[in-house]
């Protein structure tokens, strides 16, 4: 008997595992592959997913593993640097091999005690009053408490429990690949420069030594259910640039398109929904991975305080709360981008409408805030515009804020040094400093970073201790 079954260890699943390992839950990951993905897709983690590294002890090595970029040029690629002063320590864009992120988050979920079996395919459950039956293709079943589906687009544990996935279907297909190309570098710049004003779902881009990373609509290529080939890719190349670059030498060949449905519920009973397998929509800003992985942030205290039995009634409800209009926002964003990459008339005059826009600093912070994830906020009730926002990686006397967060407990931060967490002190850490670089006299922070009270009450504290972290332990 598990306390929780994952069923699938991407990123959101490794994520999550690990999270609920900080609480001393009993991790199950069951992952269908026998192997770790291959192709190589390099991908962007934006702002607040690097802060989520930072707030776990996991900077450091994901820096190493990846490339850090200027932030900015997100939103529909517009090509427009940040403004200055974004709210955050870490104000970059780090693109990093999504295989590599998978494995650092596996690896760190593992060290801390969870349990990753591969080749398992989750293809049946049942749920009762005390917890999941799970049964994989090989007929094995597995009982846990708790039953979370991380396991992609095309889920089976939504499917299973018949949660609605409504949405557009894909309208418009891209082919992506690595491969080698038999021009000079100089000449494929000068090609890629003049078509990509016109042209926005098209690049050829350098991915390591004599490699390039190539992007090129898909109309007209065949059958979406066959893999796309080499031959697929000169072809477009050449109705594209007039050229097929030499390409040759493929590393690997894929095809993706724009779907964009949202899960009707990220919960029934006892499973869950997390990562793609409660979203999906198409890639334009990168903002899947992250979103995926900040949901198991979200999820991961809550779920592990209800297996604990420490959390208040509607605390895991709160999960699909918090993350349910989130996804709906990012759906939105990612269809408005899709507009704004089209080579129509229409959406081009709107495109450069919006990139005149992105000259005032307001509007340019607002589109890279929602797409980093910084400008989230969620609704805790009436209060000071900090309230509900996450807490940016702040200098105190010990050194730097996200570094006594690896835990992933709550913390009070108390400039008055008056306060105390009382009888929740296994649950939530204090921390006293009158000089931390705060306009407000004391926050309660989340386990997820995000701010739950402002004040200077030991009252109104005490009830805000209670409805975040439940009953205290002493009187
Ligand atoms: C071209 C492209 C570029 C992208 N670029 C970015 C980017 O720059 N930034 C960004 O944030 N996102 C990007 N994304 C999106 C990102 O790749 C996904 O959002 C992300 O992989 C979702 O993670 P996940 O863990 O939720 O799901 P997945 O990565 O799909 O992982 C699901 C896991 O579940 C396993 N599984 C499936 N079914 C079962 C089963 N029945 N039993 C057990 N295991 C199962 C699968 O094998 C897989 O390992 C991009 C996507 C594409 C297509």
């Amino acid at each position: 008997m598990f306390d929780v079954i994952i069923a699938g260890c991407g990123p959101t699943g490794a994520m999550l595992a690990a999270e609920l390992r900080l609480h001393d839950v009993r991790v199950l990951v069951l992952e269908k592959e026998t192997e770790p993905a291959s192709f190589v897709r390099i991908v962007g983690l934006h702002i607040r997913s690097i802060e989520l590294m930072a707030m776990r002890g996991l900077l450091q090595r994901i820096l190493e593993r990846g490339r850090q970029r200027p932030a900015g040029g997100f939103f529909a690629a517009i090509n427009k640097p940040a403004p200055e002063g974004l709210d955050s320590a870490h104000a970059y864009l780090l693109g990093i091999p999504q295989p590599v992120i998978v494995h650092l988050l596996e690896e760190h979920a593992t060290k801390l005690g969870a349990l990753v079996r591969r080749g398992c395919t989750v293809a049946g459950l049942e749920q009762d009053d005390d917890g999941v039956t799970v049964e994989l293709a090989d007929g094995e079943r597995l009982r846990s408490r708790y039953l979370v589906g991380c396991d992609g687009g095309r889920s089976t544990v939504r499917k299973l429990l018949g949660v609605g996935f409504p949405g557009e279907p894909s309208r418009t297909e891209t082919l992506m690949g690595e491969m080698a190309v038999g021009v000079p570098q100089e000449e494929i710049a000068a090609r890629v420069t003049e078509i990509s004003g016109t042209h926005q779902r098209f690049w050829l881009r350098p991915a390591g030594v004599g490699v390039y990373s190539v992007v090129v609509p898909a109309a007209g290529v065949g059958d979406r259910t066959e893999p796309p080939t080499l031959e697929d890719f000169r072809q477009q190349l050449r109705t594209i640039a007039g050229t097929d670059f030499g390409v040759h030498s493929p590393r690997w060949l894929s095809r993706f398109g724009d779907a964009t449905r949202l899960a009707e519920r990220y919960r029934v009973g006892r499973v869950l929904l997390a990562g793609d397998a409660a979203h999906i929509h198409p890639p334009t800003g990168g903002q899947g991975l992250n979103l995926g992985v900040q949901d198991a942030f979200n999820l991961g205290w809550k779920l592990a305080a209800q297996i604990r039995g420490w959390a208040p009634e509607t605390l895991l409800d709160t999960y699909q709360a918090e993350r349910h209009p989130v996804a709906e926002d990012v759906l939105d964003n990612t269809r408005a981008q899709m507009e704004l990459l089209s080579t129509e008339a229409g959406p081009q005059a709107v495109r450069r409408l919006l990139t005149e826009l992105m000259d005032f600093d307001e509007v340019n912070r607002y589109l890279i805030e929602k797409i980093t994830a910084i400008g989230l906020r969620y609704d805790f009730g009436e209060g000071p515009d900090l309230l509900g926002r996450r807490l940016r990686d702040i200098d105190v006397q010990q050194g730097h804020l996200y570094d006594l967060l690896h835990r992933g407990r709550g913390l009070l931060l108390d400039r008055t040094e008056r306060l105390t967490v009382g009888g929740w002190s296994d649950r939530v850490d204090y921390l006293a400093d009158p000089t931390a670089a705060l306009d407000v006299p004391c926050v309660l922070l989340r386990p997820d970073g995000h701010v739950a009270w402002i004040g200077d009450d030991q009252q109104d504290l005490d009830d805000h201790l209670y409805r975040w972290f439940g009953q205290p332990t002493r009187a």
